[in-house]
């Protein structure tokens, strides 16, 4: 339902929890986040109203009081971050069907506002080659999808980084029929969010030095008022430094770029 995204040189966690609670207007029942921290990825969710997910999230930073840099690594320091709130289509509103979902191997997140229409016959598909499913949903299926894409290729010998995130979401992209919104991170690309959209909102907030995603420029208008509309069918990649748009054929688009001139 809520969508935000950051990635930038301050910690990410508290700035993807605010945007969050400027969309909390939307209504939710559930709310996540997944956080890159030195190569690492960390996700949190909870059911429930945000004040869950922070009470969850402030018993680990308590836990864990030491610094990104140090072990056990704290979800508070890592730069680049995604956040969710959910509106259960497929699925109860539960921890486990929260977003982000995780693809097996730990290293790659997806939260999705929206609905995947053939999202069965996607799943019969995965599971027919062994895939396990730990939740309910709808999106599930693009976690999945997005792993095993980067994993194919890596293996292929595709040089990683950023780019390669957004290769492997335009494949993703390629196999999705309905709405969605989707924001991925991988903790082998740490400092990227790629982001792509069919029929459901995403625009791009510019900042100096970071760059914010969101399904709503309320998330990230007390940041910046420059901002970026994404068209339909279209992928971004941001990075601290950059945003670059293309379309699901891989052909360099361009959004609609605006200035937010309301007051927040
Ligand atoms: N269809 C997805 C789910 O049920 C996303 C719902 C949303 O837009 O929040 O998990």
């Amino acid at each position: 339902c809520g969508i935000v995204g950051y990635a930038g040189a301050r910690p990410a966690l508290g700035i993807v929890l605010d945007g969050l609670r400027r969309l909390e207007y939307r209504g939710y029942d559930s709310a996540g986040v997944a956080v890159v921290c030195d190569d690492v990825l960390l996700t949190e969710k909870k059911a429930g109203r945000l004040a869950n997910l922070e009470k969850v999230l402030a018993e680990r930073a308590a836990a864990d009081p030491e610094s990104c840099a140090a072990s056990p690594i704290n979800i508070g320091d890592g730069t680049t971050g995604i956040g969710h709130t959910r509106w259960a289509t497929h699925g109860g509103p539960t921890d486990r069907n929260a977003h982000p979902h995780v693809a097996p191997d730990g290293r790659v997140a997806v939260i999705h506002n929206g609905i995947i229409e053939n999202f069965a016959k996607l799943r019969a598909e995965l599971e027919a080659d062994g895939v396990e499913f730990t939740s309910d949903t709808d999106t599930e299926c693009a976690a999945h999808l997005l792993g095993r894409a980067l994993a194919d290729l890596r293996a292929a010998g595709e040089v990683d980084g950023p780019q390669l995130l957004v290769s492997a979401m335009r494949r993703v992209c390629q196999r999705l029929e309905g709405a969605f919104t989707l924001l991925a991170v991988d903790a082998g690309v740490p400092g990227a969010v790629v982001g792509a959209r069919r029929n459901s909102p995403l625009v791009v907030g510019r900042g100096d030095g970071e760059n914010y995603l969101a399904s709503d420029v309320s998330a990230f208008i007390e940041h910046t008022r420059e901002a970026v509309e994404l068209g339909q069918d279209q992928i971004v990649l941001i990075t601290p430094d950059a945003i670059e748009i293309t379309d699901f054929a891989g052909q360099p688009a361009a959004g609609k770029d605006f200035h937010i001139d309301w007051d927040s």
